[in-house]
């Protein structure tokens, strides 16, 4: 297919010569197709504009107007202001721009202005402009239309291409090029209706000269869906390739090893962990290869839900692997595997690097002659030297944070095993599916019942001196305590207290008396290792530490948590760092000390009442933005997501997630003569932007 024309140099446009041309490449708008999809930043209409006549002393006004007169006016302090009359169809007022003489020199009579700022009474009524922008020129025929249309659209701009310009573009070009795009429709017309979005041409247009903001809404949907659609195209092209290419294992339950686990617990499952079970045992006993994200918050019972997956696999004769991400945290997770499987006719298998000379052999031979059906261990499973008798289903414990995925090596095999992937880091569904799309999700949403909550408080950093005396009597008590800070060391730029420094004080000021370590992550990893061991055992009572702890390990001795300078840290980190705390049977405590006030404080408070950390999740996700959340993928000007909204968009990922692999079912490499334009569409326009979520 040919996509020349909106792939043409934005130079083609009418009105844009080749300066005008330079200065819109150098704003990354280098064909008219980027023309199109240059975002509007925001837009008013009559609910954010007020007619002049409307304005009072006191309040804060967006208006529209054109200038009538306008001129200098020196004051008698040498100050130079610039005024001028703006008008619309109700009234008049004046604007003043004290100290901005020059502007006398930009601006003309008849242009159009938005102004925004406080209405004050000087020599009558008067607007401070906070923000002004130049929408249409005067002398230019076309600022009739600026001062008529409803709704105001405000484009991204810059010194080179202000806001008047852009419009000027918009203006003159986006009637012929509405057709291109609806020429490169790739959605079918049922699918398009079914799912009642508009064509590419009305949502353009919708998107650029809105009549209503419902409208420029609907505008933004369609375009949102197509992003999501391609992004999840892809996604759905690599888990039909790990999933169908080749067949996986058809595992074959036979409940030797599963029921005597059930009948051992001592308590029953969740009702969401029995769901998360019966989707695994789905997936593992058809032919076709598991490939699955398992999500819950910490304590939610992923372990145990691993642990029958695995057991599926050992009771057909097969073996599986646990991977975690630290030597620490794979000791922890085979202390407690073994715990589960007291009683079991299974054996547990550790192999990590720390890991003595003769130990090793003997793990390795087990592994090797296949009577070690469970093990677990780090990524020194993964070495050559690891010799499987017969694999069939990888556990990768991901504790980190997400989007940065650990590419199986063990997968490559043959026959092909079972993945599940397990983290403990509660993301937004729509997130989820938006960076693991190429996966299955599972979620643990539910809590084992009976757990004791996290006290939760915020104080302000002039009870400092209560909160030490708090903790010092819990290590009395024989209890442990965590007190972290945002920074390693202190900083000449930032007035914050860091961790070194911080060790020291409360070693030698206020904590004499007590064990203390330090743990950060400029540590070498033996350090951080062994600070993490004595901790462990109790040999230090207070472990002051940067955020590295977040993918820590289980003290359950641990019943208080201290966070300083709390508003430095995102939500979710928060939720992370509280959940170590509260493993035991004491009443756990975490402690969060800010100056913050306004909204920082507000949303520390939201933390402070809410458990769930889904639900924290989502909070963050809606205060942060998705901004930052595809980190190494998100690049510059290119954004993976430029109309999609995580927040609002649910639906249109679902549905997208759903058409994506409906189509790659049926048509795997999009050879069919029908979905012709998908793929070229994919080629030309998504290919290059995705790339990394194709990767492996
Ligand atoms: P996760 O791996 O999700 O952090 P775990 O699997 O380690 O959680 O479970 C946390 C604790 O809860 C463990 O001690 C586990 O034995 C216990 N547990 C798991 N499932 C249940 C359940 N359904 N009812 C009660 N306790 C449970
Ligand atoms: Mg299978």
């Amino acid at each position: 297919m040919d996509f020349s024309l909106l792939d043409k140099p934005v130079q083609f446009l009418k009105g844009v010569g080749p300066r005008r041309a330079e200065a819109l490449r150098g704003m990354g708008l280098v064909t008219a197709r980027d023309v199109l999809l240059h975002v509007p930043r925001r837009y008013d209409d009559a609910s954010t504009v007020q007619s002049i006549a409307e304005l009072e002393v006191g309040m804060d006004a967006t208006v529209r107007g054109w200038v009538r007169t306008k001129g200098v006016i020196p004051t008698r302090a040498g100050l130079r202001i610039f005024q001028a009359v703006l008008e619309d169809d109700s009234g008049r007022i004046t604007v003043a721009w004290p100290g901005q003489p020059w502007l006398d020199r930009k601006l003309r009579e008849g242009d159009v202005l938005v102004v925004t700022g406080p209405v004050r009474f000087f020599h009558g009524r008067q607007i401070q402009p906070r923000e002004f922008t130049l929408v249409g020129r005067g002398d230019d025929g076309e600022s009739r239309d600026a001062r008529q249309g409803t709704i105001f659209v405000a484009y991204p701009a810059s010194e080179d291409v202000p806001q008047w310009v852009l419009r000027g573009v918009f203006d003159k070009n986006l009637d012929a090029l509405l057709p291109l795009a609806d020429a490169e429709e790739w959605l079918p017309d049922d699918e398009r209706e079914r799912l009642g979005l508009p064509r590419p041409s009305e949502a353009f247009s919708a998107l650029h000269r809105p009549a209503t903001l419902a409208d420029a809404d609907t505008g933004r949907r369609r375009l949102a869906f197509d992003e999501l659609f391609f992004l999840q195209l892809v996604q759905a092209q690599v888990r039909h390739r790990q999933t169908r290419e080749r067949p996986g294992i058809s595992f074959e339950r036979t409940n030797e090893l599963i029921r005597p686990l059930h009948e051992a617990l001592p308590f029953a499952l969740t009702n969401a962990q029995a769901q998360v079970l019966r989707e695994i045992t789905a997936d593992m006993t058809s032919s076709r290869r598991m490939n699955r994200l398992l999500q819950g918050d910490v304590g939610a019972g992923k372990t145990l839900v691993a642990l029958f997956a695995m057991l599926l696999a050992a009771e057909d004769g097969w073996q599986s692997v646990l991977l975690a991400p630290t030597e620490l945290l794979a000791e922890q997770h085979a202390r407690k595997l073994r715990e589960l499987t007291a009683e079991l006719p299974v054996d547990v298998v550790l192999l990590t690097g720390r890991m003595g000379a003769a130990p090793r052999r003997e793990a390795l031979e087990a592994i090797r002659d296949g009577s070690a059906r469970l093990v677990v261990g780090t990524h020194a499973l993964l070495q050559d030297e690891v010799d499987y008798a017969r694999l069939g289903l990888v556990v990768v414990d991901e504790q980190h944070r997400f989007g940065v995925r650990q590419r199986m090596v063990l997968a490559e095999r043959d026959p092909p095993p079972d993945v599940l992937v397990m983290s403990a880091t509660p993301i937004p569904r729509s997130l989820a599916l938006t960076l693991y799309g190429d996966l299955d999700l599972s979620v643990l949403d539910e809590l084992p019942p009976g757990r004791k909550p996290i006290r939760t408080s915020l104080r302000y950093p002039g009870k400092r001196d209560e909160v030490y005396r708090f903790i010092d009597s819990e290590l009395a008590r024989g209890r442990q305590a965590y007190v972290v800070y945002p920074l390693v060391e202190e900083s000449e730029k930032l007035d914050l207290r860091a961790a070194a420094q911080e060790f020291e004080r409360l070693s030698e000021e206020v904590f004499p008396h007590r064990r203390l370590g330090l743990l950060h992550g400029k540590m070498h990893s033996d350090e951080k290792d062994a600070t993490m061991r004595a901790f462990l055992s109790g040999d230090i009572a207070l472990l002051v530490a940067t955020s590295v702890i977040e993918v820590g390990i289980d003290v359950a001795n641990a019943s208080v948590m201290v966070i300083e300078h709390a508003e430095r840290f995102g939500l979710s980190q928060l939720h992370q760092l509280r959940g170590r705390v509260g493993r035991g049977a004491a009443k756990s405590h975490c402690i969060l000390i800010a100056e913050a006030g306004g909204e920082s404080r507000e949303r520390l408070v939201v933390f402070r009442d809410t458990s769930d950390g889904f639900a924290i999740a989502r909070a963050d996700l809606r205060i942060r933005g998705q901004g930052d959340l595809f980190g190494s993928q998100q690049h510059g000007r290119d954004p993976v997501l430029r109309f999609a909204d995580l927040t609002r968009d649910e639906d249109l990922l679902l549905a997208a997630q759903r058409l994506a692999r409906r189509l790659v079912e049926a048509d795997p490499d999009l050879t069919d003569p029908a979905h012709v334009r998908v793929r070229a569409v994919l080629d030309a326009r998504y290919a290059e932007r995705l790339k990394l979520f194709g990767v492996g």
